[in-house]
């Protein structure tokens, strides 16, 4: 029998006869853990472990470790369940099943909705056909022969599909007796997996369109072991406990109105205002001591403007266009040209420079409704923004000031974890790129170079970078371990050029300047509900909205109660005084739900000693102390901003 030789990735070589299963090749190897193997590789093609050797080949071994290894577990367990359905509900209709980010779905169309119990009877059924580990067979057919066999089945999702397809084969995949439309790969049987968990069903419409009918699609997770499946299931369990969206409402913090207002657009309510403020406050501060000057540009500007710095041409369907006496308006998607307007009313001499002017400048883009998250994506919002003119010369001390203010800030947040991504340009297509190889490289080594001199470790992502400049974009960790986006520094070769944004230099000459955006919360919606999420709504009382608030033990201790308030809030603290005829149990609890600091119980013998007894939202009591000593007490930990 005729043989062929296989290369694995470290470079080693074997041989062996035509038509051995991969699954057979890998398990005869040497330091391979075949038993981990979902799919395979050859010569860079994601294929079925099933197949079998036909040629001279480069082999790689994909496990769940990889992406493409998950994508092909999760996309196989939802065949699984697309089976476990077609016996429970003979009469399913059957659309699509991919694996997603995390985990997988299958679009059913069926009667009835399904209830928690259909699912639990699913995944009954799940588990005998894991059991039975029945095999994944292949089946390239020709396109008639899959029409005519999707027609018998009456499958007309399965057909419509079929009518976008140009090749002349397809292929089908069958297990037991359920047989699907699909490229593949999928895991060579049923039994590869181990721990499974169907989580969710939501309506979603036939190609997202509401005009077509509406789907049941079920959502599930698949790990090869039950403890990674019981920590993730652990970790959802925890983000949902502290989604912001459900924080937001419950601790009255903002609101959306859909119906009434238009999707993506944030309402901030008293106490999230009142967060907004502070983190407001602080960033003005910061950013003037650091040099910055604070700028203010109007919402909207004239086509023309948008034309000029290219954003017209490259960004329109993401802008809102007005119509105003005949000329077109654009509401602002961005603040650059505005500073741009601002910087340019005078001739700027190089000893002016470095000029940073910044905003918390609100703008508009429009994005589909379907992509919008709760403050996460969003068509308003305001980004904390500036952007710093300065010579060549300067830009690597720029970009070190401008992560040390990032990261300071941060930290003042409670984020201490960043993942930190460096983009660049494509090597090899330095044609898409707009500006000289000399910016491209000063720029990127003005940015590299900052990051060495603070000890950041980062990853250098080759053609990430937009074609206008290199930039650093920071994801900060959250408390449970999620990344989010953070700070961004973005080298700018595009506007200044469109714009002629020049200085006058040593030698009397008009200069280009360099041009840096940078944010460094990012927006304030998303930066907000990140800080909800990574707090669990329990804020630090520099930010708690409501940082102290008075409980009398009974009514007739409410003037007490209102005179200590009023003493607090001489020093500007953010305090209340919960009056109402309830008891005081109640009062306590509430204030907790809400995540109040500090609970100030009065009562008889506090009225007379001028004090009031101190709760935390912890639980920890510290007795009664004087009022004074209160308002001290609180005051030094909203100054060390804790
Ligand atoms: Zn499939
Ligand atoms: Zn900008």
């Amino acid at each position: 029998m005729s043989e062929v030789i296989v290369e694995l990735s470290d470079g080693s070589q074997s041989k062996f006869p035509v038509g051995t299963t991969l699954q057979d090749v890998l398990s005869s190897i040497d330091g391979i853990d075949a038993d981990r193997a979902i799919a395979a590789k050859v010569d860079g093609e994601l294929v079925d472990l099933t197949q079998k050797l036909e040629r001279d080949c480069k082999l790689e071994i994909v496990t769940f470790d990889s992406d493409e290894g998950k994508e092909t577990y999760w996309h196989s367990a939802s065949h699984i369940m697309a089976s476990a359905v077609q016996m429970l509900f003979p009469k399913a209709k059957f659309a699509i099943g991919p694996a997603i980010n995390e985990g997988f779905y299958y679009d059913f169309d069926v009667d009835k909705p399904f209830t928690p119990d259909d699912l639990e009877r699913i995944e009954e059924k799940m588990h005998k056909i894991i059991e039975m580990n029945l095999p994944f067979f292949r089946n390239e057919i020709t396109k008639s022969e899959a029409v005519q066999l999707f027609t018998e089945l009456d499958e007309k999702y399965k057909l419509e599909i079929m009518e976008d397809i140009t090749d002349e084969t397809v292929t089908v995949y069958r297990h037991g007796n359920f047989v699907d439309l699909c490229r593949g790969p999928h895991i060579a049987n049923t039994g590869k997996i181990k721990a499974f968990k169907l989580l969710s069903i939501a309506g979603a419409y036939w190609h997202g369109d509401e005009k077509n009918k509406m789907l049941q699609r079920i959502y599930g997770i698949a790990f090869e072991t039950q403890n990674e499946l019981d920590d993730y299931l652990h970790k959802v369990e925890e983000a949902q406990k502290r989604d912001h969206r459900k924080l937001g409402k419950e601790l009255d913090l903002f609101s959306l109105h859909e119906q009434e207002a238009g999707p993506g657009l944030v309402y901030w309510h008293p106490k999230g205002a009142a967060i907004r403020r502070v983190i407001e406050d602080f960033w003005k501060d910061e950013h003037v001591k650091r040099g910055y000057e604070i700028v203010i540009t109007p919402h909207i500007a004239k086509a023309d403007l948008w034309n000029t710095s290219g954003h017209y041409s490259f960004f329109r369907e993401n802008m809102f266009v007005l119509e105003v006496e005949d000329q077109e308006y654009v509401l602002k998607p961005m603040n650059c040209p505005g500073h741009i307007l601002i910087f340019q009313t005078k001739m700027r001499s190089y000893r002016e420079l470095p000029i940073r002017y910044a905003e918390l400048g609100t703008v508009y883009r429009y994005e589909r409704s379907g992509t919008l998250t709760g403050m996460f994506r969003v068509r308003g919002f305001t980004q904390d923004d500036a952007h710093i003119f300065c010579t060549p010369e300067q830009a690597p001390d720029e970009i070190l000031a401008t992560i040390d203010l990032a990261l300071f800030m941060l930290k003042t947040f409670g984020y201490e974890d960043y993942k930190i991504e460096l983009a660049v340009r494509d090597p090899q297509n330095k044609d898409k790129y707009l500006g000289t190889d000399e910016m491209w490289e000063h720029a990127e080594s003005a940015l590299v170079t900052a990051l060495k001199a603070r000890d950041l470790s980062s990853t250098r992502m080759e053609g990430e970078a937009i074609f206008y400049g290199p930039k650093i974009d920071i994801k900060l960790m959250d408390a449970i371990g999620r990344a989010h986006q953070g700070p961004t520094i973005q080298f700018d070769f595009n506007e200044p050029k469109n714009f002629d944004v020049t200085y006058v230099g040593q030698d009397g000459q008009p200069h280009q300047v360099v041009m840096i955006h940078r944010v460094v919360l990012g927006s304030m919606e998303r930066f907000f509900g990140g800080l909800i999420e990574h707090y669990a709504g329990a804020f630090p009382i520099w930010l708690a909205p409501v940082q102290a608030r008075i409980l009398p033990v009974t009514s007739d201790l409410n003037d007490y109660a209102t005179h200590v308030k009023d003493e607090i809030a001489k020093s500007k603290l953010r305090v209340e005084a919960d009056l109402r005829s309830e008891k005081l149990g109640f009062k306590i609890r509430e204030a907790q739900l809400e995540k109040v600091p500090y609970m100030l119980i009065v009562g008889k013998r506090e009225a007379e000693g001028k004090t009031a007894s101190v709760r935390l939202r912890s639980g920890e009591d510290l007795g009664p102390m004087p009022i004074q000593s209160i308002v001290d007490k609180i005051k030094t930990e909203v100054d060390q901003k804790k």
